[in-house]
């Protein structure tokens, strides 16, 4: 399903340089949920954001279903990402001024095209889906920490993602929350969709059909 082989990178600023990945490699099978564990400081969020395609490695080769997307333009990045890949992150980075519905349906909001019925009707299937029928037209602001992150997952499917990349989406939230969005993920899984998910908690991270550890920017 995807491949990453050998992704190096380096961050330069104000003279200094800090080399974060040196040869990192993950393969993800289709339906396959991996986790990705490792100390603060390790590499997990750069080379989570390298899979996703937003952010680009300096060296090595990023395989989606057999084809090497290492060297696609940016716009042709940002269209298999729009299309394939969803990403969910910590803080759910929904806009406050627009209700669950239409955060949902930002993915469709890039052109000059007006959301269609048949968009609104995913949107709100969508929503059901992560346990929100109802609550379409509340802002974000009046629903809880765990809603607002299932809002995001929400937003994530409206597009019939293959992948799910997902950064520490339990990091923000309760023991009984961060419980009810694993679950959530487990039955996303059990749909079809390949997860791969960055995590501080051992115990989540377990639950993983395989999880991996970073070391030093390699996968140990
Ligand atoms: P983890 O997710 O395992 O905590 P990160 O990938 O966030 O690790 O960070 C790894 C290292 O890369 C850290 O030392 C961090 O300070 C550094 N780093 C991350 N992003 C940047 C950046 N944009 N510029 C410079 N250094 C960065």
């Amino acid at each position: 399903m995807f491949e990453a082989r050998n992704i190096t990178k380096t961050f330069r600023s104000e003279g200094l340089e800090s080399r974060v990945l040196c040869g990192a490699d993950l393969t993800v099978e289709p339906g396959e949920f991996v986790s990705i564990v490792g100390r603060s400081g390790s590499g997990k969020t750069t080379f989570l954001n390298i899979l996703s395609t937003l952010l680009a490695p300096d060296g090595g080769e990023l395989l989606y279903r057999g084809e090497d997307v290492t060297n696609f333009s940016r716009a042709r990045l940002n269209e298999l990402r729009s299309r394939d890949f969803a990403v969910i992150f910590q803080f759910h980075h929904l806009l406050p001024y627009l209700s669950a519905r239409e955060n949902v349906l930002l993915p469709y909001m890039q052109g000059v095209r007006p959301v269609t019925a048949e968009q609104r009707k995913r949107a709100d299937a969508c929503l059901e889906r992560v346990g929100l029928s109802g609550k379409g037209d509340k802002l974000p602001g009046h629903l809880s920490g765990g809603e607002q992150q299932r809002v995001a997952i929400a937003r994530a499917l409206v597009k019939e993602s293959a992948l799910l990349f997902a950064d520490e989406p339990t990091g923000n939230l309760d023991k009984a929350t961060g419980e009810s969005i694993m679950e959530l993920l487990g039955d996303l899984k059990g749909d079809g969709l390949s997860i791969v998910m960055v995590t501080h908690d051992g115990e989540y991270a377990a639950r993983a059909d395989r999880m991996v550890t970073m070391v030093e920017g390699r996968v140990a």
